[in-house]
Order: C-alpha cells, then structure tokens, then sequence
C-alpha cells in the first residue's frame, strides 16, 4: 500500500531535497511514501506566513495543505540565520532583499547578506541554516521536528550546486561551501537533512508502518 503525502512548496529543488532525503532513509516506511508536490493542487489556497518562528509557519502551511487536500501534508519553512545580524534574516531569508518575482531573488538576497555582513571580521561570520518541518493529518493532528546545522559566512560566493544562500555558507568541520557539495553531501549534514530524518519515526509512528 502506498500512502499518498503532499509536500506544501512550490520549490522544485525542495521537493527534489525531500524525495531524495525520504528515499534515502533506510526505514522501509519510505518506500511506501509518495510524494506529491503542491502543485498538483493549483487551487490550494496561498497561505501567509505569519507566524513568528520557523515551526510555526510550517505547521500553518501543513495544517492548511491537509485541510485542502484532505491528505496528510509535510510542509517544511527553513531559513538562514546570521549571528552578526542577531539572527536574521531566519524566517525572513525567502524575501530578504525584498525583490519581486522568483527569477535572481536568492542571488539578491545572498548579495544583501554579503553586503550588510561586509564589515564583519572572519571571527564573528558564525550562522546557522535552520529548518522545522511539520506533518498535519486531515483530523487536525500536527507533528513539528526541526534540524540545523552550523557554519560560517564566506565573503564570495563559490560553487553551482543548491540554492539560496548556499555559495556563501560553510558548514563546521567542512572548506567547501554548501553549494559545492554533491547533493547526497549536503543531505547529510543539512538542516533539511536532519529534519527529515527526525520525521521519519513521527511518520511511522502517526501514518503506521504498512
Ligand atoms: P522558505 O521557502 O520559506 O522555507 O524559505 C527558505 C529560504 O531560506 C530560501 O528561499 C533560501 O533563501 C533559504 N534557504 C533555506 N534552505 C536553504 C538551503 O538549503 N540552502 C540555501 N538557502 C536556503
């Protein structure tokens, strides 16, 4: 039996990172999981993101998705956190700059943060990407399971691999930036990564294994 999941974004490289992440994990639940991308529901309704921290917006998002659909949903809200710039621009990474339309938005919002963090000296470039993701049932249960993972800023951006802030964030332990990781490197150590793999009991747990 394959239990059917929609995932609330509209972004292709997030659903290509949660695919591969759940097909990835080695309990048999996933196999059993498919994925369906929000925008095979194009009347879903556009939800605003108001709430105050990372699972607040993803349990707005999920709880919305499964109401719509009627199918258990996983949305996930993620961001970047900079330690100089007293965290931000976390839930606000999306629309940091401030610019419209999908097209250079993360290659703005990247420029912004090198621009606001020029001054900030090697020392003090520490940041965070950070992501809570959530799981709603149609019945109104919700399940909210985060991750992160530490770095630091570098000062241009390198490497054609990920997306958003990837060319200037470098993880601990790691010379390379995240976006010059394979994609399965990245996964094993993101924030996404380990989010999705704290979900994967609550999965088993709230859905069953089948
Ligand atoms: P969301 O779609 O509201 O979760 O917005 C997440 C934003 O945070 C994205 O648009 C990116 O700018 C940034 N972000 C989240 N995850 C990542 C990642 O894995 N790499 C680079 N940037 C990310």
């Amino acid at each position: 039996m394959t239990i059917r999941v929609v995932l609330a974004t509209r972004n292709e490289h997030k659903v290509d990172e949660v695919r591969r992440i759940l097909a990835d994990a080695e309990q048999g639940i996933t196999a059993a999981i498919d994925i369906i991308p929000a925008t095979q529901f194009p009347d879903a309704p556009e939800v605003i993101e108001d709430g105050a921290t990372f699972a607040a917006n993803a349990a707005l998002k999920a709880v919305a998705l499964a109401q719509f659909t009627g199918l258990p949903a996983i949305a996930d809200d993620s961001g970047l956190c900079v330690d100089a710039l007293n965290g931000m621009p976390g839930i606000f990474s999306a629309r940091w700059s401030g610019w419209q339309g999908d097209a250079g938005r993360d290659l703005a919002n990247l420029q912004l943060v090198l621009a606001q963090t020029a001054d900030v000296p090697d020392s003090r470039r520490g940041a965070s990407f950070h992501c809570a993701v959530a799981l709603a049932l149609p019945d109104g249960q919700v399940r909210v399971v985060e991750g992160r993972v530490d770095g630091r800023l570098i000062r241009e951006p390198r490497g054609q691999q990920g997306f958003g802030y990837d060319p200037i964030f470098v993880a601990d332990g790691s010379d390379r930036t995240t976006a010059e990781l394979a994609p399965a490197e990245k996964d094993a150590i993101s924030h996404r990564g380990r989010a999705l793999r704290a979900l994967l009991p609550v999965l088993q747990e709230v859905l069953g294994q089948p």
